[in-house]
């Protein structure tokens, strides 16, 4: 369980950024499934074109196995409006101001001496073209995988943390993931 002390001073931090929702859990929490992982191969396009993507991740065990590495886990949500949520294209532009969102907040658990990993609602676009396969990522440490890419369920992880899914029509929800020790 995360220091009462640490806690509000992030949550001070918090307070300052456009996030809609979160939670704090246990890492035991996440729920993991092979079947996150079938979609992403059959349905994905980044699938196998990323360090931040499966397989390139690992197999769904060694995710879990890794998640199971930290202590808790906070969880967020940040939203953007679109004219088209059908038009995945401007759907997916919106991820950036949550990628940049996702680097704050990691950054203020790292302020608290905290280790991390984050995860979130896309994979890492840091690279215009990621090393994937050739070469080794080129900013392991900070760069943020896909939480479903880990098998992660999202929709019973918002469960979980009493987080709405959806925000209504035309708004986009982001999730991220923040696992710390
Ligand atoms: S930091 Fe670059 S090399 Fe690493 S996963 Fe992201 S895009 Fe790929």
């Amino acid at each position: 369980m995360i220091k009462r002390a640490i806690q509000q001073r992030i949550e001070e931090g918090l307070s300052e950024l456009p996030v809609v929702q979160y939670a704090w859990l246990e890492s035991s929490e996440l729920i993991f499934s092979e079947r996150v992982r079938d979609i992403c191969r059959k349905e994905c396009p980044r699938y196998g074109t990323s360090w931040a993507c499966p397989p390139g991740v690992g197999t769904v065990e060694q995710c879990r196995e890794k998640c199971g590495q930290y202590e808790g886990m906070f969880v967020f949500t940040t939203i953007a409006e679109v004219s088209d949520i059908e038009n995945m294209e401007e759907t997916l532009r919106t991820r950036h101001g949550h990628e940049h969102i996702t680097g704050q907040i990691r950054a203020l658990f790292a302020d608290c001496g905290l280790d991390t990993l984050a995860l979130s609602g896309d994979s890492c676009a840091r690279c215009e073209k990621c090393a994937y396969p050739d070469g080794a990522c080129r900013y392991p440490d900070s760069m943020i995988p896909c939480i479903e890419g880990y098998g992660i369920v999202v929709p019973l992880l918002a469960e979980k943390a009493g987080i709405e899914f959806e925000n209504g029509r035309n708004i986009v929800t982001w999730f991220g993931l923040i696992l710390w020790r």
